[in-house]
């Protein structure tokens, strides 16, 4: 597999993945496989590491005033 953005070689890394929600709410989520390109640093997840990130934060979304951290391996109900 090669980076969509300029065709560069991937590894598997453990990344850290950050997403701002509209109230300002910040979600950090730690220890994610991910695959980062070594030339660009563009970093790419498989369609079951995205689902399972969507899976998380939702299920933080509403429990959270501000920021949280939490590791990617953290179990979800
Ligand atoms: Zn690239």
């Amino acid at each position: 597999m090669s980076c969509f953005m300029c065709k560069g070689d991937l590894e598997n890394k453990n990344t850290t993945f950050m997403v701002e929600l509209d109230n300002c709410i910040i979600i950090i989520i730690k220890n994610v496989p991910s695959q980062v390109c070594k030339q660009c640093g563009e970093v790419s997840y498989s369609n079951e590491v995205a689902k399972q990130l969507e899976r998380l934060v939702n299920s933080v979304r509403n429990a959270i005033t501000e920021i949280t951290v939490i590791n990617y391996t953290e179990k979800v109900a």
